[in-house]
């Protein structure tokens, strides 16, 4: 804000201060100006006349399209103001008031006409930005539309008398190229300083968007004063040189003029073209005002149409060439729908910072990485179009939570990458993503939603261990996914142990991947099953058991399930595994039900996880295996959890549906935990649900916790589907479920996982069903 203040260009203020006028004022105002310039301008024109009353140019028309491409085309009866005051009161001459009106109403008609044109039917851009902008400009409004206004005038001026018929001809020549030059000496330069006024057209609007932003700097450097001071003075030298050197016989220096002007178009582009036209057009009038006898005045005039033609046109395609020459810069550099630096900014940027800690030990620098919480959520739910209104917002707050050295790079959906730049330590960069934190977890108001978001920050402190940009990155991400990892809205700082915990994460991925090969290379699989017995609670005898995984890791000993499943989920590893647990679940039960010929019910429960359970061809691979072990289908249970079935009810039901086709059992595992109802449950056809240990476990503390395993029970058995109660450890519990008819347990009272040898020493000492 307060750069913004200090830069801003005294015209802008100047246009400020009038915006906030009545808009009754702000007309008179500008119709004041505009009559009173285009007056002014007319005399300061005759002071230049030569004897025959014909000036070099005539810069008052300018005004004209000033006002029209400045200010918008309801201007456009103003026109007739300049004539009539100017013909009516300041010099009033002796033809008649009919043809003065006349001709103000054919100045009116003329130059509102081209101005129309040029606004609605060419659709030029009003200040003059584009090339076709300005080769439009000079065809229609400094060619066509004094051509036509010079040739009417000059026959209205014929038919009041002022002139013989005759002297039509001539008359309208000088007249045209007068008003002509007048137009591109003066409008351009004009309407470039209109691009200063905080009113501006649609298309402006949309231009604006597209172009780098400008700076503007108050003071023009020292370098650039002089260099303009050298251009004045060349300019001037030259025009001298062209129009008061009498022309010899064969030399003629007005052709002398081209070459500043086409130097200054080719190296400083449309506005200081603009500008050395002017002083061209100013200074050759001032050059043969007093030798109007020496020059032919056409031949003046044409030059000068010429010269003034020529600059601005080549400057104008100069300028575009430059600026589509900075646009693909700048869009190689930035992102396009926030307008901050992309990717490849930050990494050209960081490899410099990276050099720089290499050859000074003291420069410390950060990378925060920044990452939304939960946004493909807002994306998914409230649309793209709303995502990319959130980026926007969310990157204007970034920049202000920034120093002035910071800069912040969006690195592609919603993710964010700040460099601070030059700290003294970490607490600097920690304050940053404080504020950052704070000041995202405001609402953001869009399109009348109110938006809550938060981020997760990773901060990376820079030292010479970082030899590449790609690897301090690297760290930033891992503390950010440590921030997230504790939860949302926090920020981390990268530390020795994140990296370890990372390496030995990849290593532990490593290993379960050769893990799962020793599975497919039929060689000795380095996981087991242990089998945890499930017990009738009315008569305590064993009805089953769930199958649990255990990873036998080469270096690191036993492992459970917790330790490896939710990696193996991620990798999809859990797709070998799980079709080896079922199929060695299936073959044990089934060697245990002939050697204990007594114990055909025995069951086994199974668990399968959710990528498992969604993969298509699940139930073949049930009943393929099935067959293989030649096992009985009801005596195989599938447990799933909850989640799965809320997360994903049109799957889970068409899968479920074709797995009780088989005749396998299915149990909810971990209820409790998540909000299915009982009735969606009943619809899956489930046999048995699993009431979670946490319930279990504050059974007989407090009353409350035994009411809701009373309800779950009592629904369920009204839904025909039975219930076991996971993690039984006290008798006293044991006492409290056998009360509320619970049917099953599984606990540590009964038994705790066990090998197979175990598991089989059990079922031949444990009574019979
Ligand atoms: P789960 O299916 O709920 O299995 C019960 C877990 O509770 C087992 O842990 C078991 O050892 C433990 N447990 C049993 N009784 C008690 C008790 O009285 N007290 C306490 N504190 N714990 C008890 P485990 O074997 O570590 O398995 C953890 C989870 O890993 C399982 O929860 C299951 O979700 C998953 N899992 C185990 N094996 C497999 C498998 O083969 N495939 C898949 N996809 N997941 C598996
Ligand atoms: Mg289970
Ligand atoms: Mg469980």
């Amino acid at each position: 804000m307060g750069q913004m203040q200090r830069n801003s260009h005294v015209l802008q203020r100047l246009f400020n201060w009038l915006r906030y006028l009545p808009p009754d004022v702000q007309y008179v105002i500008l119709l004041t100006i505009y009559t009173v310039a285009g007056v002014a301008l007319k005399e300061l024109a005759s002071v230049f006349e030569t004897a025959e009353a014909i000036t070099p140019w005539d810069p008052s028309s300018s005004l004209h399209f000033v006002l029209l491409l400045g200010f918008g085309l309801r201007y456009i009866p103003a026109l007739v103001l300049i004539p009539l005051v100017d013909n009516l009161v300041i010099t009033p001459s002796d033809i008649r008031v009919t043809y003065v009106l006349l001709s103000a109403l054919c100045v009116m008609a003329c130059y509102g006409t081209a101005s129309t044109i040029l606004l609605n039917q060419l659709h030029i851009e009003p200040r003059l930005r584009r090339f076709q902008d300005v080769l439009w400009f000079a065809v229609v409004a400094a060619f066509i539309a004094p051509l036509a206004a010079s040739a009417s005038l000059a026959a209205i001026l014929a038919a009041a008398g002022d002139f013989p018929w005759s002297k039509w001809g001539s008359h309208f020549l000088h007249e045209w190229a007068g008003e002509a030059t007048g137009i591109v000496m003066l409008a351009p330069p004009m309407l470039i300083l209109l691009r200063k006024a905080p009113w501006s057209t649609k298309s402006h609007i949309a231009l604006n968007r597209l172009m780098p932003p400008k700076i503007n700097l108050r003071w023009p450097k020292f370098r650039d004063v002089i260099e303009r001071a050298i251009e004045v003075v060349i300019l001037l030298i030259v025009t001298w040189a062209a129009y008061s050197i009498p022309p010899g016989d064969s030399l003629d220096f007005t052709y002398f003029v081209f070459l500043p002007i086409i130097w200054i178009a080719v190296r400083k582009g449309f506005e200081r073209a603009a500008l050395a036209v002017l002083i061209v057009n100013v200074s050759a009038a001032f050059f043969t005002y007093t030798k109007s006898d020496t020059n032919s005045p056409l031949a003046l005039q044409f030059g000068l149409m010429t010269v003034s033609h020529t600059g601005l046109l080549l400057g104008a395609f100069v300028t575009e060439r430059k600026q589509s020459q900075e646009q693909l810069l700048y869009s190689a550099y930035h992102d396009s729908l926030t307008g901050l630096y992309n990717r490849a900014w930050l990494m050209d940027k960081l490899k410099q910072a990276v050099a720089q800690t290499n050859a000074n030990k003291n420069y410390l620098f950060a990378i925060l990485f920044l990452d939304l919480d939960r946004f493909k959520v807002v994306n998914d739910s409230l649309g793209h179009g709303f995502g990319d209104q959130m980026l926007i917002a969310i990157a204007e707050r970034l920049k202000i939570c920034l120093r002035h050295k910071d800069t912040v790079a969006r690195f592609g959906g919603d993710e964010f990458t700040i460099l601070v730049d030059d700290i003294q330590g970490v607490r600097e960069a920690t304050c940053v993503a404080e504020r950052i934190t704070q000041d995202l977890a405001k609402s953001i108001n869009l399109g009348g939603h109110e938006i809550f978001t938060t981020a997760s920050i990773g901060i990376a402190i820079s030292s010479i261990d970082y030899q590449q940009p790609e690897d301090i990155l690297r760290d930033a991400d891992i503390a950010m996914y440590h921030a997230k990892v504790q939860g949302t809205s926090r920020y981390a700082v990268f530390d020795r142990a994140m990296h370890d915990e990372i390496m030995q994460m990849s290593q532990l991925e490593n290993d379960l991947r050769r893990a799962v090969e020793s599975l497919e290379n039929q060689s000795e699989p380095q996981f087991q099953l242990y089998y945890q017995p499930i017990v009738l609670l009315s008569s305590g005898t064993i009805s089953g058991f769930e199958a649990l995984i255990r990873w036998q890791h080469p270096t690191r000993g036993l492992l459970p399930p917790g330790q490896f499943i939710s990696m193996a989920e991620e990798t999809g590893l859990i797709i070998p595994i799980g079709e080896w647990v079922l199929r060695e679940a299936c073959r044990q039960l089934q060697t245990w039900q002939v050697t204990f010929d007594f114990r055909a019910s025995l069951t086994i429960s199974v668990n399968v996880s959710v990528r498992q359970f969604l993969q298509p061809n699940l139930v073949e691979q049930v009943e393929q295996i099935l067959r293989q072990t030649d096992l009985n289908p009801g005596s195989l249970k599938l447990e799933i959890t909850e989640s799965l079935v809320i997360e994903n009810p049109e799957e889970a039901l068409a899968m479920l549906t074709r797995i009780k086709a088989l005749g396998v059992q299915l149990a909810i595992d971990d209820f409790g935990l998540g909000y299915s109802s009982l009735s969606r449950l009943h619809s899956f056809r489930v046999n048995t649900l699993k009431i979670d240990r946490s319930f279990v476990s504050r059974l007989g503390i407090d009353g409350e916790n035994s009411e809701i395993i009373q309800a779950i029970v009592m629904l369920a058995h009204l839904l025909g589907i039975s219930v076991t109660a996971e993690g039984v450890e006290t008798p006293a519990q044991l006492a409290k479920l056998k009360t509320l008819e619970c049917e099953e347990g599984q606990g540590y009272l009964f038994a705790r996982p066990l090998t197979s040898q175990a598991a089989e020493l059990l079922l031949s000492t444990a009574p019979e069903s």
